[in-house]
């Protein structure tokens, strides 16, 4: 979670602050990857490594980097990982998967809870964002961050389930179509939402409007918009897609679609 809205903003300094960011006795380690492109630097609070992140950083960054891409010059990440948070569980319903990540500039701080898929879920959603802020620092659209950064933790979860041999489950979130954004209003917010069964859509919302967008465009051109719409002089959202990929009404429609949940494929 990047752009922290401001009602949040103390409030995660007091939890960061509760848990202990600055770690006591540990370890750390350092993990390359895209050809030497990006070194990751891991500290933990124990002796070893946690195994399930050695397993899901690489499926999580694999997922990050084929959305993005890498880094147009080397780059370095600080992972911090963190002890288990019980202040934290009483505000998960509130905060959900965000609650326990955060990045911020060149350092992502996580703690890596016991379950291995959601682990890789959320360190594929904030590798996005840092390889989004990578790529230029006025970053993409509030949509268009989240959307890409919630489709890589999906991503780097369906690859852990697949491997560990289980079910990815991620049912719609509950009373989703009473709380659904308009696709002009969703394209629109500039900040999160702060209820919790408006924010629970947004998130949704966001990662089917990119799935439906990429599987549009096809990944070359998706990263070419990813590119246009990055710039600080980013246009409209909808600009390019009617201007360079000839988008017609009836694409918009179709488009506004894909993030209503009665019309989504089986
Ligand atoms: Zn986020």
């Amino acid at each position: 979670m990047t752009r922290v809205a401001r009602f949040t903003t103390s409030l995660w300094l007091l939890l960061l602050t509760d848990v202990g960011l600055t770690p006591a006795a540990g370890a750390a380690t350092t993990l390359v990857f895209a050809r030497g492109r990006i070194t990751c630097d891991i500290s933990y609070p124990g002796e070893f490594l946690p195994e399930a992140v050695g397993m899901t950083l690489p499926m999580a960054m694999n997922a990050a980097l084929e959305l993005i891409g890498p880094p147009a010059t080397p780059a370095r990440l600080s992972l911090r990982l963190l002890e288990p948070p019980s202040f934290y569980k009483r505000l998960k319903a509130m905060f959900r998967a965000e609650v326990f990540a955060l990045q911020q500039g060149n350092e992502i701080a996580l703690h890596p809870g016991s379950d291995p898929l959601k682990l890789a879920f959320r360190l594929g959603h904030e590798l996005s964002h840092w390889l989004a802020s990578q790529k230029n620092p006025a970053r993409p659209p509030l949509w268009l961050d989240e959307g890409l950064a919630q489709l890589a933790g999906t991503t780097a979860a369906a690859t852990c389930a697949r491997t560990l041999k289980q079910t990815l489950s991620r049912p719609p979130p509950a009373r989703l179509a009473q709380h659904l954004f308009a696709l002009e209003e969703l394209t629109r917010l500039t900040d999160y939402p702060q209820n919790a069964h408006r924010s629970a859509a947004f998130y949704w919302q966001t990662e089917e409007l990119v799935r439906a967008l990429r599987d549009k465009l096809g990944p070359e051109a998706f990263a070419a918009y990813l590119d246009l719409l990055s710039g600080p002089d980013a246009p409209a959202w909808d600009t390019p897609l009617r201007d360079r990929w000839y988008f017609s009404d009836w694409d918009m429609n179709w488009l506004a679609g894909q993030i209503q949940p009665e019309k989504q494929k089986p």
